[in-house]
């Protein structure tokens, strides 16, 4: 098989397809040899697992996944990438690329389809100009899978990985949490990839709850206030979450009292449980 992670064999391969690398597509393909094989090993995949990948590139990460999965579905966007795939990929038969936008596809139905008796988990090298609406896509569909491992910027990692109610913890904090628990696995240097983005990158990985962390009897309306509350970040709680959701201060701030919370708190200062409480006494 060739070294799909050599930048020569790479060089040769797309040469030969005549493939520019694109931009808009968040194309930054990995050549670090060591990277794909450890993003496999702590997928949670194995001879029993089927595996999403999204965005393939030239196949590097979907062949170490196929040499430990029972079967690999990847959804590629770029219709160039097929022939490609189809000469790197050649000797496996446990993998079938999916030419669409993941964003539309229907993942329920394809795992049904395609994952019949399987455990499934999902790996990439995600996009990066796409990578909280995947994540936010993948959780709040509420997929039968097990795990998310992924590689995002550093920053993103930082992000997703920091615990709510700390001064880093956003919208995406929360929901990532609500759905899973989260962990950061290994740092890789912008000098992986090619082209080199103008970041580093983590792989972290969302092991999916069987619960959500917090119980709530309102989801729609608990991500709604989530969102209100970290969208101005300057604000307090009960200004962004007034302005966020079109309801008066009076409203949030009786809310605030119930929950036994200061009425100037701001949003990152608060625990997923202080939201949850803070959810169920907002009256709309
Ligand atoms: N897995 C390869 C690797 O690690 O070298 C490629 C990773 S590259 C960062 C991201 C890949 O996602 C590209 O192949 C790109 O064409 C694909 N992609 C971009 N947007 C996509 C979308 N909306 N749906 C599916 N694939 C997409």
């Amino acid at each position: 098989m060739q070294n799909l992670s050599d930048i020569s064999v790479i060089r040769n391969v797309l040469e030969r397809h005549g493939f520019n690398f694109s931009k808009a597509l968040g194309q930054n393909f990995l050549i670090n040899p060591s990277v794909c094989p450890r993003m496999a090993e702590n997928s949670l995949c194995n001879e029993n697992t089927g595996v999403i990948e999204i965005g393939a590139g030239i196949g590097v990460l979907t062949a170490e996944l196929a040499k430990r999965a029972k079967k690999v579905v990847c959804v590629e966007l770029d219709t160039r990438l097929l022939p490609i795939l189809d000469e790197t990929l050649s000797e496996f038969d446990n993998i079938e690329i999916v030419n669409a936008d993941v964003m539309k596809v229907d993942l329920h139905a394809l795992i049904k389809e395609k994952f019949e008796g399987m455990d499934v988990v999902v790996c990439a090298n995600l996009p990066y100009y796409i990578t909280s609406p995947i994540i936010t896509m993948l959780l709040e569909s509420r997929l039968p899978i097990k795990a998310v491992t992924v590689m995002v910027q550093k920053e993103a990692a930082d992000r997703l990985c920091t615990p709510v109610g700390s001064r880093d913890s956003g919208a995406i904090t929360v929901c990532t949490n609500y759905y899973a628990e989260v962990r950061q696995l290994f740092n890789v240097s912008r000098g992986s990839f090619m082209p080199a983005p103008n970041v580093d990158s983590t792989v972290i990985r969302l092991d999916i709850r069987e619960d959500p962390a917090v119980k709530v009897s309102d989801e729609k309306k608990f991500f709604r206030m989530v969102k209100a509350a970290f969208a101005q970040r300057r604000k307090t709680a009960v200004n962004s979450i007034a302005s966020g959701m079109g309801i008066s201060k009076a409203q949030v701030a009786e809310a605030l009292k119930k929950s036994g919370l200061e009425e100037n708190v701001r949003a990152e200062k608060l625990t997923m449980q202080e939201l949850a409480e803070l959810c169920e006494n907002l009256l709309l």
